[in-house]
C-alpha cells in the first residue's frame, strides 16, 4: 500500500489537532473522529473544503476547484456512512482531444499502429530520475508524447509528461528495475485495475447540489471540531497532523521543524484558473463528449474543457454549461477566443455568464524535486512521535486516494505509520 500520510501519532492520546480543513483534513478529521479521538480542526479561512467549492449562481452551478469523485470501495461506503446519495457521471461520453484545431478521438490510427509496432521493445530502466516522458519514448515517440500523452496527464497533473516523474505517477512499479516490455507494463496496470473490487455504483460522480454537497456533510459532522478564520498560534503540542498545501506546511514547522519545513518549501505548485461558462446554445463539437483535452502549443489559452450537461445532466438541466482550466488567469476575450477555436460561429452575445476562480497553489508539480523531498520528508518524519503530514502533495491528487488512506491511518495509525 502507498503511503499517504507520512509521520505518526500517539494513540495512547486521544486529542489530536488538524491543521487546514480542506478536503485532506475533513476526511482525516472525520474517519478519526469516528474511532473515538477528540480532534481540532483549525482551518486559517471563513470557510471548509479548500480546492472543492461549489458556487450557485443565477445561471446554475460553478465548481471552482473539483468536480468530481472517482469512486472506490472506501469512497462508496463513506458516502453511505454519509447517507449521500451520489450522482454518477453520464458513461460511455466521448473524451476529445485537440488535433490539428479539432477535437478528435484520441485513439487514431496513427498512433494505434505506433504503440503495435512498439510495444514488445524494452522500455528504460527505472531509475529516481526517470520521467514519464523517457519511459515512454520508446513506445509513442517525442511528438506522440507531446500531441497525446501531455495533453491527456495534463488534464489529471496540469504538468508536461517530461516534467513528470514516473515513480511518483506510478507507485505500482514499486521496486521494479525494468519491465521486458511495454506490453508486460501494460498488462500490470490491467491486472491492477480488473483486481479493484466491482461496485454497485463506479466511475466519477458528483451530488445534488455539486461536490460542495460532501463538503457541507462533513462538516456538519464536524461542526464541533472546526474553528473557522483560526488564528491559534502554530504550536507542536500533543498529536498534529498539519493538511494544509506544502508551501503553508513549511511555513507552520519553519520555527519548530526546519529540516522538515525545507523539504517542504521545495515543493513546487501550478497556478491554474477554472472558468464555467454558461452559454445560450450548445458548443457542437463536444457534443456527448466528457469534454476535450489541449495540448499546450495550440491557439488555445485553455488546457482542457469539461462539459458539465453532458457529464452530470441532473445538475444542469435546461444550460448549457463549460469548465475551461487554463495554467494562466484568463479574462471574458480569451474564453470568448477557446470557445470560438471549438465553435467559429460563437459570439459575445451567446455566452450568459462567466464565473472564474484563479488558484495561486493549484497543484503540486509532481517532478523529481517532489519526489526526492517527499522521500525526505519519510526519513525526516520517522524520528517524531506525534506530528504527520496529509495532502495532496504525499502521493496523488485524487480525492478517492485521501479517503483510503484516511481510513486505514485512523484505524491503526502506528501499524500505518510502519508501511513500507
Ligand atoms: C481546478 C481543479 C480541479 C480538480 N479536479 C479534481 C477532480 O475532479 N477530482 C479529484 O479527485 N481531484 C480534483 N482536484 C484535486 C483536488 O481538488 C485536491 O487534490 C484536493 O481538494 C486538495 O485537498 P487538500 O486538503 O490537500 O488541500 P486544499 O484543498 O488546498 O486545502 C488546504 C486547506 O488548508 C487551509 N490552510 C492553509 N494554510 C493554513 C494554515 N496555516 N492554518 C490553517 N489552515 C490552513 C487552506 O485554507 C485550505 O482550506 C482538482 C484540483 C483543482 C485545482
Amino acid at each position: 500500500m502507498i503511503k499517504r500520510i507520512i509521520g505518526k501519532i500517539n494513540p495512547q492520546d486521544h486529542h489530536i489537532t488538524i491543521w487546514g480543513a480542506g478536503f485532506s483534513g475533513l476526511i482525516l478529521g472525520y474517519y478519526l473522529k469516528d474511532q473515538g479521538y477528540r480532534i481540532t480542526i483549525h482551518e486559517k479561512s471563513n470557510r471548509v473544503g479548500g480546492k472543492i467549492q461549489t458556487k450557485k449562481t443565477g445561471q446554475g452551478l460553478a465548481e471552482k476547484g473539483a468536480n468530481a469523485l472517482y469512486l472506490n470501495k472506501d469512497g462508496l461506503e463513506l458516502l453511505r456512512e454519509l447517507q449521500l446519495e451520489p450522482m454518477p457521471a453520464t458513461k460511455k461520453l466521448r473524451r476529445l482531444l485537440m488535433i490539428n484545431g479539432k477535437p478528435k478521438q484520441p485513439f487514431q490510427l496513427s498512433l494505434f499502429s505506433k504503440i503495435i509496432s512498439n510495444i514488445y521493445k524494452k522500455p528504460p530502466l527505472i531509475s529516481d530520475g526517470l520521467s514519464v516522458a523517457e519511459f515512454f519514448n520508446s513506445l509513442l515517440g517525442e511528438e506522440k508524447i507531446q500531441h497525446y500523452l501531455s495533453p491527456a496527464l495534463g488534464g489529471l497533473y496540469a504538468t508536461p509528461a517530461s516534467q513528470l516523474h514516473f515513480k511518483s505517477l506510478f507507485p505500482q512499479v514499486g521496486k521494479k528495475a525494468q519491465f521486458d516490455s511495454y506490453w508486460s507494463f501494460i498488462k500490470m496496470m490491467i491486472k491492477e485495475k480488473k483486481s479493484e473490487p466491482k461496485l454497485d455504483i463506479s466511475g466519477s460522480v458528483s451530488f445534488d447540489g455539486g461536490m460542495q454537497t460532501l463538503i457541507n456533510r462533513l462538516a456538519e459532522v464536524l461542526r464541533h471540531d472546526i474553528k473557522l478564520n483560526s488564528k491559534e498560534h502554530f504550536r507542536l503540542k500533543g498529536n498534529t497532523i498539519i493538511c494544509t498545501d506544502a508551501i503553508s506546511a513549511a511555513e507552520l514547522l519553519k520555527d519548530a521543524r526546519p529540516e522538515i519545513s525545507s523539504e517542504l518549501a521545495r515543493i513546487k505548485y501550478n497556478s491554474l484558473s477554472s472558468t464555467t461558462v454558461f452559454t445560450k446554445r450548445e458548443i457542437k463539437s463536444l457534443n456527448k463528449a466528457f469534454g476535450v483535452l489541449i495540448p499546450l502549443e495550440n491557439n488555445f489559452h485553455s488546457i482542457g474543457v469539461i462539459n458539465n450537461k453532458a457529464i452530470f445532466p441532473a445538475n444542469n438541466e435546461n444550460i448549457n454549461s463549460y469548465t475551461f482550466i487554463s495554467p494562466k488567469n484568463l479574462d471574458a476575450n480569451e474564453i470568448l477566443k477557446d470557445i470560438q477555436g471549438l465553435s467559429p460561429d460563437f459570439s459575445k452575445v451567446d455566452v450568459q455568464l462567466i464565473e472564474t476562480t484563479n488558484w495561486e497553489k493549484a497543484l503540486p508539480v509532481y517532478d523529481l524535486q517532489l519526489y526526492l523531498a517527499v522521500k525526505k520528508l519519510h526519513q525526516l518524519l520517522m524520528k517524531e512521535t506525534n506530528l504527520a503530514i496529509f495532502g495532496n502533495y504525499v502521493a496523488g491528487i485524487s480525492l478517492r486516494e485521501m479517503i483510503s488512506s484516511a481510513k486505514t491511518f485512523s484505524k491503526n495509525p502506528l501499524e500505518y505509520s510502519e508501511l513500507n
